[in-house]
């Protein structure tokens, strides 16, 4: 169903403009005619924010006033596909600009007036935080549950990498299996949904055993607790992202040809944030060739992962740091040899990569703590679930 969705969504998208169009003119009744020009348009791929005010006829002393006053307020390297750009132009010269916004997604808009000294605002929506349930058999995959429940088919990567080293989707689901859900959305006025959905519990019963899924908050790691033993405390190593490539022999991207793929790549902007997956030790944080900016982390027992691509590291990582599960160690980008922005994910047994979604990944002896366990308590009185009834 959603996925029907994209396909007049992507064909709007590629049918933007690629260049200002005026929308709508106005004649002012003065001696002699002159108009304010105003302009809409729909940021297609490729589109700069400088090059489109200068496709408008915009000045180029009006177009850098615009980048300096953005600069701090907004950076226009986020601007994507789907952004909606509006200007008006003053009354005796529609080179310069009056005004002049940016509508960046997720309701958030950025204005500037060139009236005066120019300025740049930032507004960010009002939004509501609206808490959803559901339960569901499954018959499928679990990508096709989300998808029949309405929550965000991108969970299926984040469930898949948290329940790792416990669950194999892909071997272990038969059918029929009850599953639970609970997550939040932040709803924009206008009643979108604006940012990320954030999973706070689920319960997957499969095999004859239970496998409860606890997130207390977005910044704390995600518990994983199997017929209410937890038995593995971690975090997705990068948030919403689409899996882009899995472990195996694959046709390299770069260098062409099949090679063997060591790890699991996910696809994702620039940026975007990436997670240690469990507690441990940077032990290398540097430049491998063809991996690029890269972290290792030791995490004890012979188990390492590591972390390419990245773009940059967070502040402090260095051999030596410690790091708790869900700690920011860095950020998406495309250093060494990639097609674009990704991160590789790589878990290694003993110097040995292994597959990240199939083998027990980060083995280690968890004690749960008496908040993780009301949290756990919290998710089981919101699905309606008992620990005596039969799964
Ligand atoms: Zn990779």
């Amino acid at each position: 169903m959603a996925t029907k969705l994209t396909v007049p969504l992507l064909a709007f998208l590629l049918a933007a403009p690629l260049h200002a169009e005026p929308l709508a003119s106005e004649q002012i009744e003065t001696g002699a005619a002159v108009e304010v020009q105003s302009a809409e348009i729909t940021i297609a791929q490729g589109d700069s924010l400088d090059r489109l005010l200068a496709q408008g006829g915009i000045s180029p002393s009006d177009r850098a006033e615009a980048a300096l006053a953005l600069d701090g307020v907004y950076d226009i390297r986020d601007l994507r596909p789907g952004n909606v750009l509006r200007w008006t132009t003053r009354r005796d010269d529609n080179s310069r600009l009056e005004s002049l916004q940016l509508l960046v997604g997720n309701g958030v808009e950025v204005s500037l007036s060139f009236t005066g000294e120019v300025e740049a605002v930032r507004l960010e929506p009002e939004t509501t935080t609206r808490g959803r349930q559901e339960t569901v058999v499954l018959n499928g995959s679990l990508y096709d549950a989300l998808v029949s429940i309405g929550a965000p088919p991108r969970f299926a990567v984040d469930l898949t990498a948290l329940m790792a080293g416990q669950v194999d989707f892909r071997r272990d689901l038969r059918g029929g299996e009850a599953f639970a859900l609970i997550w939040q959305e932040d709803i924009l006025p206008d009643g979108s949904i604006a940012g990320e959905p954030r999973l706070s519990y689920s319960r997957l019963t499969i095999g004859g055993h239970d496998y409860e899924l606890v997130a207390t908050d977005a910044a704390s790691p995600v518990l994983l607790f199997e017929d209410g033993e937890l038995v593995q405390r971690s975090a997705p190593p990068i948030m919403g992202a689409r899996l882009s490539s899995v472990f195996g022999n694959r046709n390299h991207p770069v260098l062409g040809g099949r090679r063997m793929h060591t790890g699991i790549d996910y696809a994702a902007p620039t940026g975007t944030p990436i997670n240690a997956t469990g507690a441990g030790r940077i032990v290398y944080a540097g430049t491998i060739r063809g991996y690029g900016l890269t972290i290792d982390v030791d995490h004890g027992g012979g188990v390492t992962t590591r972390y390419a691509h990245l773009s940059a590291f967070a502040e402090g990582m260095a051999p030596g740091t410690r790091v708790r599960a869900g700690d920011r160690i860095g950020a998406v980008g495309a250093t060494g040899l990639v097609s674009g922005p990704n991160l590789h994910y790589e878990v290694l047994i003993d110097g040995r990569p292994v597959d990240p979604l199939e083998d027990d990944a980060v083995p280690t002896q968890e004690i749960a703590s008496a908040i993780d366990m009301d949290a756990l308590a919290r998710g089981r009185l919101a699905t309606g679930y008992s620990s005596d009834q039969e799964g």
